[in-house]
């Protein structure tokens, strides 16, 4: 998902697209500008160099950067459409925010937003809330989703060794298959393929 929007530059105070501008000192730069603002500054100048070498790594990290808030926009996107929600609660974004940056009790370890979709879109996942949630009160909307992201954090470790599992398993297969092949049996005994886990066959 491509990210738009502008930023203002520190240098040129022009608003640029946020994919042609870098991110230093948490301001934005345009990459040319970030060169002349630091080469041609009286202060703390840097040479020429140095200046295109920062630019290097910022430019990664920017891409770093934009990642996630695709990886985010496009969770967000998927809340409002599965959970019928037109505008998310600010409340939505100061959570997401602390679960990103590990300031919830009880998380331990980084969220991967990209596997934590997949936990969302997953048919078995759905089905367990649906069921739990109507088993209490039938949550809607909001209470819904934060019911079910709950379950989702809950259920997050097990999910990423599942599919690690599922993972090496179609690895090893592969390997079965070159092998099976080098040796020329083209008749796969269907008793081999027993242990193969598709992705839809993740328990929770
Ligand atoms: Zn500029």
């Amino acid at each position: 998902m491509e990210v738009k929007g502008k930023r203002k530059c520190k240098h040129c105070e022009e608003y640029n697209d946020i994919s042609k501008m870098v991110k230093y000192n948490e301001k934005f730069f345009c990459e040319n500008c970030f060169i002349e603002y630091n080469t041609k500054r009286s202060r703390k100048k840097l040479t020429k160099e140095r200046a295109y070498e920062i630019l290097d790594k910022l430019k990664e990290e920017m891409n770093v950067f934009l990642n996630e808030i695709s990886v985010f926009k496009e969770f967000d996107d998927y809340i409002c459409e599965e959970y019928y929600i037109t505008n998310l609660p600010h409340l939505y974004y100061i959570k997401m925010n602390d679960i990103k940056n590990l300031n919830r009790k009880g998380l331990r370890k980084k969220i991967d937003f990209e596997i934590l979709l997949e936990i969302f879109k997953n048919e078995k996942f759905k089905q367990i809330c649906r069921n739990a949630r109507a088993k209490k009160e039938d949550l809607v909307g909001y209470d819904a989703f934060n019911y079910d992201l709950a379950v989702a954090l809950s259920k997050y470790d097990k999910y990423v060794y599942q599919r690690k599992k599922a993972d090496l398993n179609k690895i090893k297969n592969i390997e079965v298959r070159q092998k099976q092949e080098q040796v020329k049996v083209f008749k796969i005994e269907s008793s081999e393929n027993k242990n193969i886990l598709n992705e839809s066959d993740i328990l929770f």
